[in-house]
């Protein structure tokens, strides 16, 4: 039977690069995304994979999106928590709505999308659960106290769900990426990026979002059944966690 994934902010950057891996080894891919119709329409016409609209912010939206998704395409095996936002401060500047918003999405998005499929992936004693955190939630980042915050919460939380899902067949795992070349990252000023971010990783350059793509293909597999509770660090040796 052909396994079932739902990639949250599956159809833009990281998330689009993991979506269409999945869906080359074989999976029904549902990619999930927020807003931007745009992006989420050549997505589908261009891979062929269809795309399901809600915020992984609100819980209710979670679970109607989950069950419309079981509906089309089966039941979920795989999800990848991915969708992610920034809203970058100072501490000192920062306000409540940028600290509550990242945390909403980042971190509560996270259980929001989880716990829904839960039940389901217990009852079928099989499931996969792999969140996208980042260097950021292990290093701590200035500018970012939400971000930071909530990605190394996401750490956390796989740790301690990974020890729960552990005897029912469903791992728990999180893959922490450096720089990736999303457009977030290449609308950088080209100057600040090989001055300043690039040096700073030891392997010279930015990594691709097919590289993140790869750990979760893997992380996925029956192969990775042994892996639970870990996270892989994939950041060019940026930063050693
Ligand atoms: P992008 O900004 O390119 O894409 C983000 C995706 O998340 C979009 O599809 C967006 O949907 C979706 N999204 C945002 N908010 C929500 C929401 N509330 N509900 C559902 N979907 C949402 O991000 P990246 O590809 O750069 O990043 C992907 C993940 O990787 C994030 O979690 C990020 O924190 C993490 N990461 C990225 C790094 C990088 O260098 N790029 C480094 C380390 C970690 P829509 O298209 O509708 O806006």
């Amino acid at each position: 039977m052909t396994k079932v994934a739902i990639v949250t902010g599956g159809s833009r950057g990281i998330g689009a690069a993991i979506s269409i891996a999945l869906k080359t080894v074989g999976y029904s891919v549902a990619a999930n995304y927020a807003g931007n119709d745009e992006a989420a329409a050549k997505f589908k016409a261009e891979t062929g994979i269809p795309v399901y609209k809600w915020s992984v912010a609100d819980y209710d939206a979670c679970a109607a999106g989950i069950k419309q998704v079981e509906a089309d395409l089966g039941p979920v095996s795989v999800l990848v928590n991915n969708a992610g936002i920034t809203r970058d401060a100072m501490f000192h500047k920062i306000t409540r709505e940028q600290w509550k918003e990242v945390i909403d999405t980042n971190l509560s998005g996270v259980f929001n999308m989880t716990h829904p499929l839960w039940g389901g992936m217990r009852d079928r004693k099989f499931g996969r659960v792999i969140t996208i955190s980042s260097i950021n939630g292990q290093k701590g980042q200035a500018g970012q106290v939400n971000y930071s915050a909530a990605k190394a919460g996401d750490i956390g939380f796989s740790k301690a769900l990974a020890q729960e899902g552990a005897r029912a067949g469903i791992t728990v795992n999180v893959i922490c990426p450096g720089y990736i070349a999303t457009e977030m990252v290449k609308a950088i000023d080209e100057k600040v990026l090989n001055e300043r971010i690039i040096p700073q990783i030891p392997v010279g350059r930015l990594g691709e979002p097919e590289e993140i793509a790869r750990c979760v293909v893997f992380l996925a597999s029956e192969d990775a059944g042994f892996i639970t509770g870990s996270t892989i660090t994939a950041n060019g040796g940026q930063y050693f966690a």
